[in-house]
């Protein structure tokens, strides 16, 4: 699926291949920081079917708990996360995050990873009353 998406201040504007078999919900604590939220929503994708339009992308790079080094790449003037993927094989699949894709609403996650570390109020927000426009607490 061709999608297309950018990030919060339009700075970052891309094009990509989404396969919808591939979005998932990652409950890991990295993800929970770095989306500054209770988890991160990813699709996986090959990178050779990025195409950045506009702008250009900072890249943080982060020690996974596995070792693994993640290089995670943001907007530079608004801070939003783009995609993450392995920084020391850079190309081949990473996980290009969805809140950027204009197309979203039609790409509901398909399995949720790292559950270990998921919030404990996550997995029922029906129960918490909600409102159409925003109402502080
Ligand atoms: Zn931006
Ligand atoms: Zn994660």
């Amino acid at each position: 699926m061709k999608i297309d998406g950018q990030c919060f201040c339009g700075h970052v504007t891309y094009e990509a291949d989404v396969d919808p078999a591939k979005v998932a919900i990652c409950h890991c604590t990295d993800c929970q920081m770095h989306s500054a939220t209770a988890y991160g929503v990813v699709a996986g994708i090959d990178l050779s079917t990025f195409r950045l339009l506009s702008g250009t992308m900072k890249t943080y790079v982060k020690t996974a708990e596995s070792g693994n080094r993640r290089a995670l790449t943001f907007c530079p003037e608004c801070g939003t996360r783009i995609y993450g993927g392995p920084a020391d094989a850079p190309g081949g699949f990473v996980g290009l995050r969805v809140g950027t894709i204009r197309q979203r609403a039609e790409l509901t996650p398909k399995l949720q990873v790292w559950a270990k570390s998921r919030l404990p109020w996550v997995m029922d927000l029906s129960s918490i009353p909600s409102r159409d426009k925003q109402v502080l607490p």
